[in-house]
């Protein structure tokens, strides 16, 4: 297993913490290369806590050679596109020496749940990163910076850059203008910086209703970039906030906000999703701004985008999954078929094979879609040499060797063992799977044909297979009920062909089949799980992705499993040979009392076929 190395800025590596391999070059590898060269942020300092100018002019040179930052807003759990920028942000900042912060953008005074703020720490963590350069560092908070954007604010409107808007929020919509017309201004925007300060104060202080004025930067309206045309930077909003409480009743604006938390931390590369392309000319004008007027350190942060990622059969928005968890169409945020953090681990996916998807996937500045089966291929890698194998029986139908008590002995158990992993690289350790042979056997209904179709190798009347670690065995015919179901397969056991014995191979069959043993199979409840929507862009343009949910997501089935399964422990990950990577499910499998297993994906891809 590699985990990334804890980036320490007490004791920064001298070199990239050399990577296993080398990892394909991109964008923000050049870039990030190219200002390391030319020392573009080597006169920074950094005084050991996120501040302004004068904090950090105290402070040392910043050890980290980059800084990075995952922002999330603490309103729902993590998923799949956030694993990727985790692993993007963390990942660069791994690499070059750096480190990259774990920052709640709580600045929204929206209720927030500690759910989810304690979710996504373990989610960071379990993908295998530690933050703010140190482990179990606590993570910073936007909303401790609302006093340095209070100032920042009022040195905007002192010299001139902002000014308190009058204007009803339709006013402003309309006379903001749009891509073929110039934006009007506001009959407000030539106030005094005295009278602009004034009025600010009084919106602090509490004297003017909620949306009654805003204050706006002071810009450019005929600006081609609208976001340059007197964006709004703070508003009044009467809200408590769970870290300040009922200080303020004013915000600041998202597009506000989070230049100054990047500037105030030190982010050297500040790294987003496309959508924020239109903002980074207002994210530069607002920092040169705040520089020029001695509040912030320079050099800027500086602002990058890079494509979202869009996985087909999948939705990644917090607001949609919240809605599959409120509307009970899955079972909490957690069910093996979400694909938020805690989801995906239920499924069984590991911390290994969601980094080496964010790496197969690259990093690009154009949106495409991710087909589904490149995650499954990560996982199916990933498990494939370290998960242990074991048999087990999905659709069970007894088999029963009529000749057993006569060449074995009445009654006879049988010792089999097996590697639990054939494959593994020289060296591991490899335990063995203990389990017995008796009289009567599980096998699958599938492994039965009373009349082969042309061309098939498992059991029909006259044909012999091996038991996979057991004996050669001959089908003889079945039993059948009143409806003609198939009660009982038959077969005669042929001696002296148990695998590894001297002569076992003398028997030639085409084909081995898995089975568990009646003594000591164990009962479990098998999760089968299909894809969760039936459309593979459920929610583009619109679409109601509700529509095209997928009625058999989840079929449950009564297995049997041989023991070394049923003794699982809760989140260890097997092979059920010929069917595909099962978990022992996280919450409900209880080792050696109740065996639950999901199916974490097949062993070949079926995916769209
Ligand atoms: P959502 O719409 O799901 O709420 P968000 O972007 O609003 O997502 P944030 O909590 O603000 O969620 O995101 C934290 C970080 O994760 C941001 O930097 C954001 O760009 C990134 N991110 C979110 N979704 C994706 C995605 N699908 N692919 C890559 N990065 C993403
Ligand atoms: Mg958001």
């Amino acid at each position: 297993m590699s985990h990334p190395t804890p980036a320490n800025p007490q004791a920064p590596a001298a070199k990239p913490a050399a990577p296993e391999a080398v990892k394909p070059s991109n964008f923000l590898r050049q870039i990030i290369e190219n200002d390391l060269e030319k020392g573009t942020y080597a006169s920074r300092r950094w005084a050991s806590s996120p501040g302004d100018a004068a904090h950090h002019a105290k402070g040392e040179p910043d050890p980290a050679k980059i800084r990075t930052r995952f922002p999330p807003e603490p309103n729902g759990y993590l998923h799949i596109g956030h694993a990727k920028s985790i692993c993007i942000n963390f990942g660069l900042a791994r690499d070059y020496g750096g480190v990259c912060h774990l920052r709640f953008d709580d600045t929204n005074p929206e209720k927030e749940d500690t759910e989810y703020v304690n979710s996504i720490i373990d989610a960071v963590k379990w993908l295998g990163f530690d933050w703010n350069g140190a482990p179990d560092a606590a993570p910073y908070q936007a909303s401790d910076y609302f006093d340095f954007m209070y100032r920042a604010a009022e040195y905007l409107i002192e010299a001139g850059f902002a000014y308190v808007d009058e204007q009803t929020a339709e006013q402003i919509r309309i006379n903001r203008g749009d891509f073929g017309k110039p934006g009007v201004d506001s009959p407000f925007r030539a106030r005094t910086p005295e009278d602009n300060l004034a009025l600010f104060r009084e919106m602090r202080d509490g004297q003017h209703e909620d949306g009654s004025m805003v204050l706006r930067a002071k810009i450019d309206m005929a600006s081609p970039n609208i976001n340059l045309r007197d964006p709004a930077i703070y508003r009044i909003r009467r809200a408590t906030h769970h870290n300040t409480g009922d200080k303020w009743c004013i915000y600041p604006m998202y597009t506000f906000a989070h230049p100054i938390e990047d500037a105030l931390e030190q982010i050297t590369h500040s790294l987003c999703t496309l959508e924020f392309e239109d903002q980074r000319p207002f994210y530069d004008w607002l920092m040169e701004r705040l520089i020029e007027g001695g509040l912030l350190a320079a050099p800027a942060p500086k602002q990058y985008e890079f494509a979202r990622l869009n996985l087909t059969y999948v939705i990644t928005s917090k607001r949609k999954l919240a809605q599959l968890v409120y509307d009970h169409k899955v079972n909490g945020w957690d069910d093996p078929r979400m694909p938020t953090i805690v989801g995906l681990r239920r499924r069984g996916y590991t911390p290994e094979s969601l980094q080496s998807f964010a790496e197969r996937i690259g990093v690009t500045k154009s949106d495409s879609w991710i087909d589904y089966s490149t995650l499954e291929g990560c996982l199916r890698e990933d498990l494939e040499t370290r998960a242990h194998r074991g048999m087990a029986v999905l659709n069970p139908v007894k088999l029963v060797l009529t000749n057993w008590d006569e060449v074995m002995g009445a009654g006879h158990l049988e010792p089999c063992t097996q590697p639990a992993l054939p494959h593994a690289a020289e060296g591991v350790e490899v335990p063995t799977r203990h389990f017995t042979i008796g009289k009567e056997v599980w096998i699958d209904r599938e492994d039965f044909e009373e009349v082969p179709p042309k061309g098939y190798k498992r059991l029909f009347p006259g044909n012999k297979v091996r038991l996979k670690g057991g004996y050669v065995i001959e089908c003889t015919g079945c039993t059948k009920d009143a409806d003609g179901t198939i009660t009982e397969v038959l077969a005669t056991v042929v001696p002296d062909t148990k695998s590894g014995t001297p002569g076992s191979e003398t028997v030639k069959v085409k084909a081995a089949i898995t089975w568990v043993g009646v003594a000591n199979g164990v009962n479990a409840e098998v999760r089968m799980y299909d894809r969760l929507f039936l459309d593979a862009q459920p929610d583009a343009g619109g679409k109601d992705f509700i529509e095209s949910l997928n009625p058999n997501s989840l079929k449950v089935v009564t297995a049997i499993v041989e023991p070394s399964l049923a003794n699982a422990t809760a989140g260890q990950q097997f092979q059920f040979e010929r069917h595909g990577y099962f978990v022992a499910d996280r919450v409900d499998h209880v080792q050696g009392v109740k065996a639950v297993f999901n199916l974490a994906v097949g062993l070949k891809d079926s995916w769209g076929k």
